[in-house]
């Protein structure tokens, strides 16, 4: 007999939000656990849930049973379900689709039993030939598949029955009369398989790394501190410390998360830690095939894996007895997630390391805002490394007055006569630049010299972009095309005299070949990308000297090292400062920052050049004087007066709908009812329409809350949205803590 309660309590996949009880058969009294699969009666037909917790009685009468468990263990630990909840809590998500997120597709589709593939090898009896002559005779689809074997070695089961058109069934039939043994046999597919990792031993440690992992290791033991935030420039040597630290962890039988992000998750930050730990570190990032994730995770699920590596998705990986959760780049926007669950991966991992009793460590050159507040208010702790390894210097960044550059040429130029110098003077020395523009295509607009005409999306409020490739122009929010028009279209005009305004990566470079007809000249961003490999291949193109000069958007940014490359040129800084939005600041500064830090990273000293039209903006010279505190006090007094984050939470709702005065009606009536349930300190705005007023032919509003506590707005906001109809074609989508506001 067991003594657990006869009733689970289950979250259903295809339920909208609720948890349900089900009655335990007999069968499985005892047997189950929270986090199982199951199989559940649903409606007419059947569904797929998880257990998240049991009671011995329920309010409903007729309880329906569980039909099945799948597999043989829980498929999500307690924690993991737990952290499931919080998000669905915390970000005013359905519980299922929160449930969803924590369990990779790869692995809930599969169900809990572990894939065992079967390998089939010959046996003594297929060496008979007398035997085989019968098998032929009798049995040919068997014979066939027995020859297969003999000829091509060893198979799986499933691949061998495949290729010779038979099924598993008939191949094991060949075990039972004595022709073939088949095993069991687990065969990962190692998406590293063709790769030789070269042994690293930890490094000697700077005085400030020693401090820093000092800090983490106690951490890591004591949980005092259980947050850290590791503020360390770019070449300071803080992977060293994660290395250290995870090798700490392992010596104590405990695993570890790295998240990187997805841009960063490069061939060479997977070397440095496969290198280190060998197949102990199990991969996750969204190349992987299906089957390649349902494998990686099950071998980090049983305690193969013990250190997982991965983009945001990594923090629920399902490692055991973990030590420690290190986000690297923690500042960086790509580890929220844009759908629901609208989760920040960072503020994810703090509340794992929570449940999990684990040391989080955030890592940063230039961490958020919200992270540095954090330590200014005594929640993490900080551990600072401000030198760059060896003593390196670090890059002088000049910045270059585009409007006096203009003025002196008598038109404005994509490049400064100082950076076609400096660009000229690393050719001629051959040492390698890197140019940084981050906006895609020839030009970003098509205008009317003569009417002011601007080509744009008839779907989204967005101009639309020129590619010279493909000789088109491209809507960056949609993605449609359309041919550039002979003349000009609007009526009344049709000028023929089209005028390209704004550039993107692909003048760039064709405006390089033609300065530096003899430099080898190369452009990464996602264009150029498009092919497998290929992001590879111009990195390694890059780090072998191939290419002097590369030209790229973010994609080139972050986390790469290239020794050789001792100039690093942003072609117009002002890109990313005049968005619609109170981060863009922020944003500058640590993009400002990271390209820096793609320069001098060998023995000699790395210049920067920025060219700009606002050459005084307080990010920009922050940035020219790697004035990482000064930009940040300065910074989070500006929020302070603004009450923005970090001083108060965001959240954001977006409409959307075919039709402006659907959206605008159904949401001033949800502002109507919402208003009365807040508080007097949340703040509330709206409906407005978003700075992107329309996308993929949909108009878009905002509404949004702030204030001190998120669950002053999420309690009053859920109770609005379970009560409140959108008509059918508004959509609302919640975005608690929202990062970008477009
Ligand atoms: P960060 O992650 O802070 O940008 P890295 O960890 O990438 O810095 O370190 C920069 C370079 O310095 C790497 O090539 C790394 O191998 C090297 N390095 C780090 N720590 C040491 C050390 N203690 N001694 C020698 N080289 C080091
Ligand atoms: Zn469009």
């Amino acid at each position: 007999m067991s003594d657990q309660p006869a009733i689970a309590r289950v979250i259903v996949e295809v339920a909208r939000n609720r948890e349900f009880d089900y009655r335990i058969p007999e069968r499985l009294l005892g047997a189950l656990t929270v986090g199982a699969q199951v199989i559940v009666p649903f409606g007419h037909s059947e569904a797929r849930g998880y257990v998240v917790g049991f009671k011995d009685s329920s309010t409903f009468a007729r309880l329906k049973e569980i039909r099945e468990m799948v597999g043989r263990q829980a498929l999500v630990g307690e924690n993991v379900l737990k952290l499931a909840r919080w998000i669905a809590d915390y970000y005013l998500a359905p519980v299922e689709t929160a449930v969803r997120a924590v369990l990779p597709g790869a692995v809930r589709n599969k169900g809990a039993g572990y894939q065992e593939r079967l390998q089939v090898v010959p046996a003594a009896l297929s060496h008979d030939e007398a035997a085989m002559q019968q098998l032929r005779k009798r049995a040919p689809k068997q014979a066939a598949a027995l020859d297969l074997l003999l000829s091509g070695g060893p198979a799986f089961l499933s691949h061998l029955a495949h290729a010779a058109h038979t099924s598993p069934a008939a191949v094991r039939g060949l075990e039972q009369k004595g022709f073939v043994q088949i095993s069991r046999q687990t065969a990962e597919r190692d998406p590293l398989a063709q790769q030789v990792f070269l042994r690293t031993e930890p490094l000697t440690l700077m005085p400030q790394q020693t401090a820093a992992l000092a800090q983490v290791k106690q951490s890591m033991d004591t949980l005092q501190p259980s947050v850290i935030l590791l503020y360390g420039v770019t070449g300071s040597g803080k992977t060293e410390v994660y290395l250290q630290a995870i090798q700490h962890g392992l010596a104590r039988g405990r695993g570890a998360i790295v998240l990187v992000p997805e841009i960063a998750l490069t061939p060479q930050t997977i070397e440095r830690f496969r290198g280190r730990f060998g197949d102990t570190v199990a991969v996750l990032h969204s190349r992987l095939s299906t089957g390649e994730r349902h494998d990686e995770w099950h071998r980090i699920q049983d305690g193969r894996a013990r250190i997982v590596i991965g983009p945001r998705s990594a923090v629920f990986a399902p490692v055991r007895d973990l030590g420690l959760i290190v986000v690297d780049e923690e500042h960086e926007p790509s580890y929220k997630q844009e759908e629901a669950p609208r989760y920040n991966a960072r503020d994810v991992a703090v509340v794992r390391g929570r449940l999990d009793r684990c040391a989080v460590v955030l890592g940063s050159a230039t961490p958020a805002l919200e992270s540095f507040y954090n330590v200014r208010r005594g929640k993490y702790a900080l551990a600072a490394m401000p030198a760059r390894v060896d003593h390196r210097q670090m890059p002088v960044i000049r910045v270059v007055d585009m409007r006096i550059e203009a003025e002196r040429e008598g038109q404005a130029h994509v490049f400064s006569r100082e950076l076609i110098e400096a660009i000229k003077t690393r050719i001629e020395r051959a040492e390698q630049t890197m140019l940084f523009l981050n906006r895609r295509g020839y030009a970003s607009a098509l205008i009317c010299p003569k009417c002011g005409y601007v080509a744009e999306c008839t779907q989204c409020s967005v101009a639309l972009t020129y590619h010279k490739a493909t000789d088109e122009l491209l809507c960056h929010i949609c993605g449609a095309h359309r041919r550039v028009p002979a003349r000009c279209p609007a009526p009344g005009c049709g000028d023929p005299a089209f005028r390209f305004a704004g550039v993107g990566t692909e003048r760039v470079e064709i405006i390089l070949h033609k300065l530096f007809p003899f430099a080898r000249v190369q452009r990464m961003d996602s264009d150029s990308t498009t092919q497998k490999g290929s992001h590879r291949r111009i990195l390694g193109d890059f780090r072998t000297g191939q290419i002097d000069v590369l030209v790229g958007t973010q994609m080139i940014a972050k986390g790469l090292h290239f020794p050789n490359v001792t100039l690093v040129g942003v072609v117009f800084a002002d890109l990313s400062l005049h968005r619609p939005d109170f981060r863009a600041a922020e944003r500058t500064f640590q993009l400002l920052t990271q390209v820096a830090g793609r320069a001098g990273r060998g023995e000699i000293k790395g210049e920067v050049i920025v060219q700009t039209y606002t050459p005084h903006h307080p990010a920009i010279q922050a940035a020219r004087r790697l004035d990482y505190q000064g930009f940040m006090d300065q910074e989070l007094e500006a929020r302070r007066e603004l009450g923005y984050p970090p001083f108060t939470h965001l959240v954001g709702l977006t409409l959307k709908g075919p039709s402006e005065q659907k959206i605008t009606f159904a949401g001033d009536l949800f502002v109507k009812q919402l208003q009365p349930l807040l508080d007097p300190q949340v703040q509330m705005a709206g409906p407005l329409p978003a700075p992107l007023a329309r996308a993929k032919g949909d108009f878009r509003y905002q509404i949004l809350l702030r204030a001190p506590q998120t669950k002053q707005m999420t309690g009053p906001l859920r109770q609005t949205l379970a009560a409140f109809k959108w008509p059918p074609d508004v959509a609302c989508a919640v975005d608690v803590d929202a990062l970008s506001l477009t």
